[in-house]
């Protein structure tokens, strides 16, 4: 068989741990035989990220605006344990947090469904995306505790200098707590728009919830925010395209959530999408089982795994054990790239060959050879336990009946 060419290249982003490791076999075993792999690598390992004082991270950030498509494995978020065991000149930022500053994007999470890994909601069949807006909220929050007696006021000092204040609470009667919040319309503009654009991408409803009743200039700017992006930029094409966007309150989202079939994209505020996140995820399954792709206003996109770099299988490794890490999110990030790259430079190959490698992933696991991760979760009676290295050659072996 011939290699399929490329013709952009894709921006390859390195990572830390296990997930390198892994990352290298998918290449090896899974993406090279069949592919003439065009990239343009950034290595950002930790000890790398420490050799250049952070700059690859940002100058992979760039290059993944200049061509449009971004693939990253996990990578250390640096605590004071990682600063001594990589000797550190300084405990560098979360990559993830300097890539979607950058890039400002909106992450989209989507679980990987299998057969034999029921989700513990039997009405859910197709995978939920949460998209959580990932600016302002409770995240960069001013809260004070008070004493009794104090008073706690909102001072707002408007452009031509005046000031107006309100009393937020007068604790004449006993101590309390305080917390005041902030959010900006573009960081909302932003968030719609990757939002509109991502469900026009993958063909599915966005539904987004927000607590208008109650917050009636907070969360109802957001409501009205994204009404009005849909209105001027997005309702003819979601027309075009047969999908809808569906605002309700954010309790009435949850209750039609748990009661859907799944198979839409919930955009969610920070907090929300925080916490829901990890509801999905536990409730799909696995958290190895989980896409991540960041999405830009403009349409750049990153793909990544959900999970982190699997520190404790790494150590394994290292000394010379047996290893079964699930490389399945790692396989969709590439897969993800791969065919956002072929349909956006017209390689109909390129396309057929992501979606092949995908298949081939399900089939594999569907045949019941699994991770360990998985054979303790699966409905299915007959599994075989493979090792990290050992199901990535099962996926090529039904890769290579695919193609
Ligand atoms: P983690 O790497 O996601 O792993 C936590 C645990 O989840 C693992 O110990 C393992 O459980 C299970 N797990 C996760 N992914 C798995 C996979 N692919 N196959 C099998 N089991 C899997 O989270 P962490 O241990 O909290 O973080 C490790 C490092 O990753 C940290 O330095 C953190 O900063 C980084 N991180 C990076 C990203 C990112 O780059 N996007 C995201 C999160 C965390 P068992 O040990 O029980 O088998
Ligand atoms: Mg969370």
């Amino acid at each position: 068989m011939e290699k399929i060419q490329m013709i952009t290249p894709l921006v390859e982003m390195d990572g830390d741990e296990m997930t390198r490791v892994l990352w290298q076999m998918i290449k090896d075993e899974l993406l090279e035989p069949f592919i003439d792999l065009k990239t343009e690598y950034y290595d950002l390992g930790l000890k790398n990220r420490n050799d250049t004082d952070d700059q690859v991270t940002i100058d992979s950030a760039h290059a993944t605006i200049k061509h449009g498509v971004a693939v990253k494995c996990a990578t250390i978020t640096p605590n004071a344990a990682r600063v001594e065991e990589y000797n550190l000149k300084k405990m560098y930022k979360s990559p993830n947090g300097t890539i979607r500053a950058i890039v400002n994007g909106t992450v989209f999470r989507t679980p990987i469904i299998v057969k034999g890994i029921t989700p513990c909601v039997r009405n859910w069949k197709e995978p939920i995306t949460i998209a959580r807006h990932a600016y302002g909220d409770v995240y960069q929050n001013v809260e004070e505790k008070l004493q009794s007696g104090d008073k706690a006021e909102l001072v707002i000092t408007r452009a031509d200098g005046s000031k107006e204040s309100r009393v937020i609470h007068d604790f004449a009667k006993g101590a309390g707590i305080v917390q005041t919040m902030h959010n900006m319309n573009d960081s909302i503009v932003s968030f719609a728009r990757s939002c509109f654009n991502y469900a026009l991408d993958q063909k599915k409803d966005l539904w987004f919830g927000a607590k208008d009743t109650i917050s009636k200039q907070y969360d109802h700017t957001f409501k009205d925010i994204f009404n009005d992006v849909f209105e001027k930029e997005y309702r003819k094409d979601f027309e075009l395209a047969g999908i809808e966007y569906f605002y309700s309150l954010i309790d009435d989202i949850v209750a039609r959530i748990m009661k859907s079939k799944g198979g839409m994209i919930w955009a969610c505020k920070n907090y929300d999408g925080d916490v829901m996140s990890d509801m999905i995820s536990s409730a799909f399954g696995s958290l190895a089982m989980m896409t991540s792709v960041l999405v830009s206003p403009t349409g750049v996109y990153e793909y990544e795994a959900a999970h982190g770099t699997v520190q404790r299988h790494y150590y394994k490794h290292l000394k010379g054990e047996e290893t079964s890490t699930n490389s399945v999110a790692t396989i969709f990030a590439w897969s993800g790239a791969l065919r956002k790259r072929g349909q956006l430079d017209d390689i109909p190959e390129l396309v057929k060959f992501a979606n092949k490698l995908e298949l081939a992933t399900i089939q594999t696991i569907e045949s019941g050879k699994m991770t360990k991760d998985l054979a303790l979760i699966t409905s299915f009676e007959e599994t075989v336990t493979l090792s990290s290295r050992d199901f990535i050659v099962a996926v090529r072996k039904t890769l290579e009946d695919l193609l």
